[in-house]
């Protein structure tokens, strides 16, 4: 007899703005993907980048998630306090032999690279040792130029060569943070996630991922990429892009509109918060879910 492993699923919001109508699309899909599947839903807080991260708003996400009635399994996980964990797994990358220290600024390396679909395409400058008398600024983790391959269930086979797509990338930074690629891989293998729902700005980020999970000897979770709202600029709604937060709206009003947006719009009698939680994980399919990689915010 197999027994099957259980479905572990996450929300992890950077609290860098309020939760709006963009942010609501990952929470929901995947608290339904996790709820359909009987499966744990965690919340983890990525506010790793402090001074990006207003003091209160984690909170102001918590609160708004509770008042449209998601409800989480254990505790709220912040990575501000994950810190120890981030600096074991470089030292555990370091045994690897395949980080190195970077001297380059930011203008030494937008003058020397190409620009690739996530920025400058780092040309491995410091690969082979820092110059004399160069400070190091930055870890870095070499890469190759194999394709890194996996099935997204919505945006489906996806692949990347991360060394001419991407290039060496940042571990920890030149002001001493930790980048989101590696917290993000040691958090979700600390939850045991199973699978990742998440919005599609972070496709070209999956293989980074993935490439830091072999190196660590970490499983690699299902992928979902869920469509990203995008304004009429075609840009992500975010803060900066100045989403009104959705403590401005009525929560069963945003869900409704959140599941219309997911190609399952729900029925005119679900009026209450209660029937919308009682028909959503029913009524769940990541089959319907378009398989775009952004949509209009309407
Ligand atoms: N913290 C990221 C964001 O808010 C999401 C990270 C993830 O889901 O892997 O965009």
């Amino acid at each position: 007899m197999t027994t099957q492993s259980p479905y572990i699923g996450r929300f992890a919001p950077s609290p860098t703005g309020a939760l709006h109508a963009g942010s609501l699309l990952a929470a929901l899909g995947s608290y339904l993907q996790a709820r359909s599947r009987h499966g744990q839903w965690h919340v983890r807080i990525e506010d790793l980048d402090t001074p990006r991260c207003p003091p209160g708003t984690a909170d102001d996400i918590l609160r708004d998630l509770e008042r449209c009635g998601f409800e989480w399994d254990g505790p709220i996980v912040y990575q501000s306090r994950r810190l120890p964990a981030y600096q074991n797994a470089i030292e555990r990358l370091q045994q690897t032999g395949k980080i190195y220290p970077c001297a380059c600024s930011r203008r030494e390396i937008t003058d020397s690279s190409i620009n690739g679909i996530d920025g400058p395409v780092y040309p491995g400058t410091c690969r082979p040792g820092l110059a004399q008398g160069r400070i190091p600024r930055a870890l870095r983790i070499s890469t190759h130029d194999d394709l890194i391959c996996f099935n997204d269930l919505i945006q489906g086979q996806t692949c990347q060569r991360l060394q001419s797509e991407i290039g060496d990338f940042v571990l920890r930074r030149a002001d001493g943070l930790f980048a989101y690629q590696l917290a993000v891989v040691v958090d979700d293998a600390e939850l045991g996630v199973s699978e990742i729902v998440r919005g599609a700005d972070l496709l070209s980020s999956t293989p980074r991922q993935i490439y830091l999970q072999q190196l660590l000897k970490l499983p690699t979770p299902g992928y979902a990429h869920l469509p990203v709202l995008v304004n009429a600029q075609g840009q992500k709604l975010s803060k900066q892009t100045l989403a009104p937060a959705l403590t401005t709206a009525e929560p069963l009003a945003a869900l409704r509109h959140a599941m219309h947006t997911l190609s399952h719009p729900p029925p005119a009698e679900i009026d209450t918060l209660e029937a919308f939680w009682q028909w959503a994980p029913a009524a769940w399919h990541m089959a319907n879910v378009p398989s775009q990689r952004t949509i209009a915010a309407v």
